[in-house]
């Protein structure tokens, strides 16, 4: 954190430069300001974006208000944002500063509808709100965050950022399930994929660390967090991940199962009698790698697995086969893969996760440097030989930072009018 004054000679001319990110959970309310100035300069607009420097935004608060709903925390969603306001304010960065620019909010879905971040207007809050039954724990949370912002700052634009944007652009061989056409269409059952935000911070990211273009390089992000989800950018474009209509198929994560055979909750609806909800509670509470060994934190299951567990060590093979399984289906879909990146708390911090993933993988071309995979660094870094076909690279996510950079590219169009930049048909 830095920064507590006005500086107005950020933007020149005194031009707002600040973007409050706001990621509304159900129970939580996350939120960095950052001034984009610094951002604006490394580079602006499509031309500029394969030059654009993460270090560019300068981040000036951050922070969480935590137990929304629950005993010792605060009422509601309300209550929540005038924390927020609140603990700015004690830096000198409130809600009513002249520099900020613009709210930009994350948006867990966006559906088929939102391909792009968008100006929210009273028609797009109505377009979140229908897309509520495909993500009933997320959406919600979302337009109450975004309601109270608006409330808050009703002259300043509110910009919403879908987690699944960045994910439209997979091919409908892909993004299909094999299911009647009809019902898919009827209840909006395809994939979509999340983390969009990530998958792409990093993969123009590792591209910058390549020193190439993001157009010319072939790209499988591994992000591992809580949640983990893989996916194939060809070329700056995204055409395959492992998410599917919900954040729910794919990679094990640290309490969802990933893929599983969709017979397994029709032989537990009838044999073991469970209802939907116990359902939905089993694959997105009581599995990953909490259902298989009881932890789902992988530093954890890392110390249980030094003292001989053999639950933490079976637990560990599963998430790391499914992982490899990933990583050669996507090799598949790609053709040539010019690099293999992980992010997230597991995919930047944990050596063995990356060393188990990608081992003997030598005939992919992929060829981790077991020293430099140990080493404990901070920033995007080079992990794979010399000699490696395949870069293997650690990259720090932001989705903040993309969230605040997507927020004030609309912003700055927007700024005065009501109009929709970049909004889907
Ligand atoms: P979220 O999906 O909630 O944003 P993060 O990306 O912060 O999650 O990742 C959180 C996970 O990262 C933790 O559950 C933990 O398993 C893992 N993690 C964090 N630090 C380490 C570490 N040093 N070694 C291994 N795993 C780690």
């Amino acid at each position: 954190m830095s920064g507590g004054t006005d500086r107005t000679e950020a933007g020149g001319q005194g031009a707002p430069t600040r973007v409050l990110v706001l990621n509304s959970g159900s129970s939580s309310v996350k939120y960095q300001l950052i001034d984009m100035a610094g951002a604006e300069r490394a580079g602006s607009g499509d031309s500029g974006e394969t030059r654009e420097d993460a270090a560019g935004g300068e981040r000036l608060a951050t922070g969480v208000v935590e137990r929304i709903g629950e005993a010792g925390g605060v009422p509601g969603h309300a209550e929540a944002l005038e924390e927020v306001s609140r603990q700015l304010g004690e830096q000198g960065l409130g809600l009513d500063s002249p520099l900020l620019a613009a709210v930009g909010h994350r948006v867990v879905h966006g559906g088929t509808r939102f391909t792009q971040p968008v100006v929210v207007t009273d028609e797009v809050l109505r377009g979140i709100e229908q897309l509520v039954p495909l993500a009933p724990l997320h959406n919600p949370a979302n337009i109450a965050g975004i309601r109270v912002a608006r409330g808050l700052r009703p002259d300043l634009p509110q910009v919403a950022v879908f987690d699944t944007a960045f994910h439209s652009t997979i091919p409908e061989a892909a993004a299909r399930y094999a299911i009647d056409t009809a019902v898919a269409d009827r209840y909006g059952v395809r994939r979509y994929g999340f983390h969009g935000t990530s998958h792409r911070y990093v993969s123009r990211a590792a591209a910058r660390l390549l020193g190439r273009d993001p157009a010319e390089v072939n790209v499988i992000v591994l992000h591992l967090g809580n949640g983990a989800s893989a996916s194939a950018v060809r070329g700056g474009v995204c055409v395959d991940t492992s998410m599917g209509m919900t954040p729910l198929e794919g990679l094990v994560m640290g309490t969802r199962s990933g893929d599983l055979d969709p017979a397994v909750l029709i032989h537990l609806a009838r044999v073991g009698g469970m209802d939907t909800d116990e359902l939905d509670t089993l694959l997105n509470k009581r599995s990953g790698l909490l259902g298989l060994c009881g932890a789902n934190d992988m530093r954890e299951i890392g110390r249980r697995m030094a003292e001989g567990d053999e639950a933490a060590r079976l637990a560990f093979d599963v998430y790391i086969h499914r992982l490899r399984r990933y990583v050669g289906a996507f090799t598949a879909v790609l053709g040539r893969v010019d690099a293999v990146v992980f992010t997230a708390g597991v995919g930047e911090n944990s050596a063995a996760v990356r060393a188990a993933a990608l081992a003997g993988l030598e005939p992919l071309g992929i060829e981790l440097d077991p020293v430099r995979n140990a080493v404990r660094a901070s920033g995007a870094r080079v992990v794979s030989t010399a000699a490696s076909q395949v870069t293997v690279a650690v990259v720090p996510t932001d989705e903040e930072w993309e969230i605040a950079r997507q927020t004030y590219r609309l912003a700055r169009g927007a700024a005065g009018g009501t109009r929709e930049p970049g909004a889907p048909a």
